[in-house]
């Protein structure tokens, strides 16, 4: 707060009021950015850049968020930058006169495409000084380029590309390239993104005086308000026009939950078993749910079952995959339910001998346009949450009220839909009775969720709890990391990576912490695989927001694109992985053992990965557990 009080915004200013905001007014913010792993110093750069914004040209902010996002539209529209390298290769060849060869060379050797387009911009003598990019003709570019389609759409992109690098320059096309390869990477989390445009909003529009006290609680209000708003309604379609426009304490009554914008779901904690369910939900109602393995599913349904849309727990529109739920969904509803949102798990079921198969029967659907007479895997839905109802947001509801909604809005039938099977009991045997009921059922055990709390979205919440098989036989819950290193493989091995480093997620450094090597355990085809879809990210070097332990680096760094569930023979504090580190022993961190792959999760992004903090939970309940079971071999 004192470091924006001091702020002169005029003097962020290049351009003259009421002019579209140049494109190197965020590049320039950007490189600040990059330059600095500190999460506060970050939020002061782009709350400046915001500001500035704000004072000047308001409606370029809406553009400005989606670059500092790196997308174009809100996740559920599923526009992709992503631009191949051979299209931009091509595009920087034809715009600044040198060889595909050299470029791509040259590339190789830096590792970042966007440096060898910024130099190969400012070494062409140009005649003329390009006329300045705007910040609003580069998003617009990008939004063209993610929605080209059909025959000459690669010719049509390269020529899209080809208008902004002539017109680039400085830093610009580095930013540019990055962008268009979906890899801005400068360490920019959603998080900081929105705090910033919270602190922006309020200083813009209430000033920075009244004291530091003040004005810290100020921002930190509007900071909590912005971030709330936006995990019941992640799209800046709506929250920026209405940041733009509207006082702030307006902004939760006119961003709200709507069909057709999903919410990021409610997660789960794990816990090491019935005694600690017990422990931590004593004194408040609770029940509990099979817990269904396959994908989780929100469906969003308007006027009547006309409109339906499915999303997965990544905001994915998972619509086109699944045209046999949204051809029965009409006949779910009960009478009265125009609109409804339902939150629930889609598994491959057998109907002829009503069972439910396994998760990876369900990994064998195809993606995307699915055709209802070629669906060989048949899908039952299992609905636990009710979302919104006939025009109403039910996040705010109790979970009492959320289910009740639920069972009226929605019938069950066999084969097609039903309610996650669910029990309320506080009776130990009763409890373990029924865990052992759901693993015969074909589940992976049970969620206990609190009736009386509201519903969380994108939280990992105390409020429901994960009770699997798994946790009680001591072999704990999986990880799920993201590789950031490989090393080349040898003998049979050569010419793919024959191992891994592993990392997990700490949203509060916003890096990446080492946790395991993984080696073992690979089929020669999924070797080649894996390769394959990560050679593409190898990196020249580590990212900065990279923690890993001396003598630790890799053949190669890989950008944190991928996520793997990987299973583990346990947790032991570690003098060289970073995982946790001084969370459950001062200067050390947490390591797993023995990983091993048991999927690639498709559906999580990389920011979706294991926590630092749940890796400390795991470590802590494997210590209960020990101590439950005695000595070792006492244990059954
Ligand atoms: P997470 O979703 O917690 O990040 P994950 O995807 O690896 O982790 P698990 O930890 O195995 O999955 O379990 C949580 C998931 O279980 C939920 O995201 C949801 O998809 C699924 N699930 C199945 N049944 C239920 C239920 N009755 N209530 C809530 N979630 C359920």
């Amino acid at each position: 707060a004192a470091r924006y009080a001091t702020v002169d915004v005029d003097k962020l200013v290049t351009w003259p009021a009421g002019a579209p905001v140049p494109y190197g007014h965020l590049t320039a913010t950007f490189e600040a950015i990059a330059g600095t792993t500190k999460r506060l110093e970050i939020i002061a750069a782009l709350t400046g850049c915001f500001r500035a914004i704000l004072a000047r040209s308001p409606s370029d902010l809406l553009p400005a968020v989606y670059l500092c996002s790196n997308r174009v539209g809100p996740p559920h529209e599923g526009l992709e930058l992503g631009v191949g390298d051979a299209i931009l290769i091509r595009a920087l060849a034809e715009n600044t006169g040198r060889k595909e060869a050299a470029l791509k060379k040259e590339y190789e050797e830096a590792g970042d495409l966007g440096a060898v387009a910024a130099a190969s911009r400012s070494a062409q003598r140009l005649l003329f000084k390009p006329k300045p990019l705007t910040l609003a003709a580069v998003f617009a570019g990008f939004r063209e380029i993610a929605t080209a389609a059909g025959a000459k759409s690669q010719e049509r992109k390269r020529g899209l590309i080809g208008k902004l690098l002539v017109s680039s320059q400085g830093e610009e096309p580095g930013y540019i390239i990055r962008s268009l390869q979906g890899k801005l990477r400068i360490g920019l989390a959603e998080q900081s993104l929105l705090a910033a445009l919270a602190h922006a909003a309020s200083l813009h529009k209430e000033g920075a005086g009244g004291g530091t006290l003040a004005l810290a609680e100020r921002l930190a209000a509007a900071e909590a308000a912005v971030k709330q708003v936006y995990s019941e309604c992640p799209s800046f379609d709506r929250l920026v026009p209405a940041l733009v426009d509207h006082p702030l304490g307006e902004l939760e009554g006119r961003v709200t939950f709507t069909p057709g914008v999903p919410v990021k779901p409610m997660l789960a904690k794990a816990t090491n078993g019935v005694a600690e369910v017990l422990e931590k939900f004593s004194g408040c109602e609770f029940t509990c749910e099979y817990k269904y393995d396959g994908e989780r599913c929100q469906i969003h349904v308007q006027q009547g079952g006309k409109v339906v849309a499915l999303y997965s727990r990544n905001a994915e529109d998972q619509t086109p995959k699944f045209p046999d739920v949204v051809s029965r969904l009409p006949g779910w509803l009960a009478e009265g339910v125009d609109s409804v949102v339902i939150d629930g798990e889609v598994v491959a079921y057998d109907p002829a001998t009503k069972t439910i198969k396994p998760f990876q029967i369900l990994s064998t659907r195809a993606r995307k346009d699915v055709e209802l007479s070629d669906i060989k895997v048949s899908v039952a839905v299992f609905a636990f949450d009710c979302l919104y109802l006939n025009g109403r947001s039910l996040l705010h509801a109790p979970l009492s009220e959320r289910r009740a909604a639920l069972y009226g809005a929605v019938k069950a039938k066999e084969g097609e839909v039903g309610f996650a099977t669910a029990k309320t009991s506080r009776d130990v045997e009763e409890l373990a009775a029924f865990l052992n009921e759901a693993v015969a059922a074909s589940t992976e055990g049970l969620i206990v969720k609190t009736m009386h709390d509201v519903y969380q979205p994108s939280r990992r919440s105390n409020h429901w709890l994960k009770l699997k098989k798994d946790y009680l036989d001591g072999c704990g819950d999986t990880f799920d990391v993201v590789p950031i290193g490989a090393y080349y493989g040898k003998g049979k091995r050569s010419g793919v990576y024959g191992a891994y480093l592993l990392a997990v997620y700490d949203p509060d450094s916003e890096g990446y912490q080492t946790i395991s090597k993984l080696g073992t355990g690979f089929s020669e085809e999924q070797l080649g695989a894996l390769a394959e879809a990560l050679r593409p990210h190898a990196l020249a070097g580590p990212r900065p927001y990279y923690q890993f332990g001396e003598g630790q680096a890799p053949d190669v760094w890989l950008d944190p694109v991928a996520v793997w569930e990987v299973k583990a023979a346990d947790l032991s504090v570690s003098p060289v992985h970073q995982a946790a580190r001084g969370l459950v022993e001062p200067g050390k961190g947490i390591s797993i053992r023995f990983p091993r792959l048991l999927r690639v999760r498709e559906d999580k992004s990389p920011e979706d990965a294991t926590t630092a903090a749940q890796v400390a939970d795991m470590y802590r309940a494997q210590a209960v557990v020990a101590a439950q079971r005695g000595p070792a071999g006492d244990g059954d």
